[in-house]
């Protein structure tokens, strides 16, 4: 599992495990379980790993929607 950053660092950084790379998108993503449905965790990816990350979710019936991490940044720096 990767690990979860609370506050998404001014320059993001993937969330895959053992992965460095500058990331491009946001998987917004929500476990009904553990969370109220309006709650969103957020886990960053690069290029190579959107596809792994967002299937690792997506199977589990968690993912609800992926956006740039541009607007990421954006929206924590306008916020
Ligand atoms: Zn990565």
């Amino acid at each position: 599992m990767p690990g979860f950053q609370h506050e998404p660092p001014s320059d993001p950084v993937c969330s895959a495990r053992a992965c460095g790379t500058h990331a491009v998108w946001a998987l917004r993503w929500n476990n009904p379980r553990l969370h109220t449905l309006e709650r969103r965790k957020t886990w960053l990816a690069c290029a190579d790993h959107l596809t792994s990350l967002s299937e690792h979710l997506e199977v589990r019936g968690f993912l609800r929607e992926v956006e740039s991490a541009d607007d990421l940044e954006h929206r924590v720096r306008t916020a």
